[in-house]
């Protein structure tokens, strides 16, 4: 007969165990995060979403250790690669505390009180966002994994960084393919306010935690907001998707002479006027359009509008490989419309935050799109996401957002 103890001590130690076809560790050993369902040997039979599990090879040696999500084609996203770390309160206090730790470095380079602190598997939280807002923080739970420990990690979250609140917003398209439900809600402390203030290079904004785009500001594009400052002084511009103004006000700040903002969304420009108030910008030299960006181009170029600086900032166009071919045409329809706007000397920045969109494949389109509009244009500068959107060498796909900054001739 088996003593009670041991019955115990084995039950608690059962972890379901997931063993990989053969020949393809190979993903595994590179330290990539995922493991698709099509190279287990057998697909899992799991009681709860999320919950751990120890992948091996055939002949049983440890390769990672994850969370399992039955639904996703994305079956285990790896929590640790080391046999003898579990995956429990203390393993998330260790790991965002290293995600925050590493923000030392760029924190003293960066004047802004709004931060990426956690970046999904590039900070080794697999499905898991951390946002930082002033005196708020806004968590996402985008995989089986991350959803499950979400109560933990916003108890290690809450003890590791001064806040009022914690803000869940677990609504992105994305949970779906994880079997997932969209959840809105305050995880820990005070309900956010309607508006959270933060500051960033200077500039005073508001975030919409609740409602807003994303976890309620793009904080990516916070190093190419700060490039556009060398094209701005004495330019008319031409912010395209201009959401809540982030490029249009960093032009006011570098000295633009005109900008026009383009937005279709009521709420952002809403927000984006706000702003303009707050920063005691003049209104004279501002015009904000509630429209569509392709109908306003083409607009525009019907009247021979002209610029000196255009900023296309699009919507991720790609969702799927299948939308692949319909989303090169919008980026270069609005390339080509925008090219055709610019007056000698002028520059374009343009940008795709698709990550299945090639950086290659991108620059092709945007140069299809300057000889259609029988422009002669150079790439002067690569943008990329910041800093604080770091991509863990290991896991490539966490590069999304690229942009090229094109002068015409
Ligand atoms: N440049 C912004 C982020 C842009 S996100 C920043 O740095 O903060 C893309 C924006 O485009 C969203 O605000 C969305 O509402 C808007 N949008 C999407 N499709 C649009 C369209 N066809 N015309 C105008 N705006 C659009």
């Amino acid at each position: 007969m088996v003593p009670v103890w041991e019955y115990l001590f084995d039950f608690t130690e059962k972890m379901t165990i997931l063993y990989l076809k053969k020949g393809r560790e190979a993903s595994l050993k590179r330290r990539h995060p995922w493991v698709f369902s099509g190279a287990l040997d057998r697909l899992p039979r799991i009681s709860t979403p999320g919950e751990t599990v120890d992948i091996v090879s055939q002949n049983g040696t440890f390769l990672a250790r994850g969370a399992v999500s039955p639904k996703s084609q994305i079956t285990v996203r790896v929590w640790t690669f080391d046999p003898e770390e579990p995956v429990d309160a203390v393993f998330f206090r260790k790991r965002l505390a290293s995600a925050i730790g590493r923000r030392t470095l760029l924190r003293s380079s960066l004047s802004t009180t709004a931060m990426r602190l956690v970046n999904a598997e590039s900070d080794g939280m697999p499905g898991l966002i951390v946002d930082q807002y002033g005196d708020f923080l806004v968590m996402q739970c985008l995989a089986t994994g991350a959803e499950f420990w979400k109560e933990t990690i916003a108890a290690e979250l809450g003890r590791l960084v001064p806040c009022r609140g914690i803000f869940e917003r677990s609504d992105a398209s994305v949970r779906a393919k994880e079997g997932l439900e969209a959840v809105k809600r305050v995880i820990a402390g005070e309900p956010p306010p309607d508006v959270v203030p933060f500051e960033e290079n200077g500039l005073s904004f508001l975030a919409d935690i609740v409602n807003g785009h994303k976890t309620g500001f793009y904080l990516d594009q916070r190093e190419n907001r700060r490039h556009l400052l060398r094209y701005a002084e004495g330019a008319e511009v031409l912010n395209c998707f201009a959401y809540t103004g982030g490029f249009g006000l960093y032009a006011l700040h570098g000295g633009a002479g005109r900008v026009t903002n383009v937005e279709s969304s009521g709420p952002a420009l809403d927000l984006l006027e706000r702003h303009l108030d707050i920063n005691g910008f003049d209104r004279q030299r501002v015009e904000n359009v509630r429209a569509d960006v392709f109908e306003t181009l083409r607009t525009y170029g019907d009247r021979k509008r002209e610029f000196d600086l255009i900023v296309l900032d699009p919507p991720k166009f790609v969702e799927s490989r299948a939308h692949l071919t319909r989303a090169a045409r919008g980026y270069k329809d609005i390339s080509l419309l925008a090219f055709r706007l610019l007056r000698s000397g002028g520059v374009l920045v343009t940008f795709s935050c698709s990550g299945l969109m090639d950086p290659a494949l991108f620059q092709k389109i945007v140069a299809d799109a300057a000889l259609d509009a029988g422009r002669t244009a150079a790439i002067i500068a690569r943008l990329g996401q910041a800093g604080d959107h770091p991509v863990a060498l290991a896991f490539p796909e966490g590069a999304y957002l690229k942009g090229l900054v094109c002068q015409v001739k």
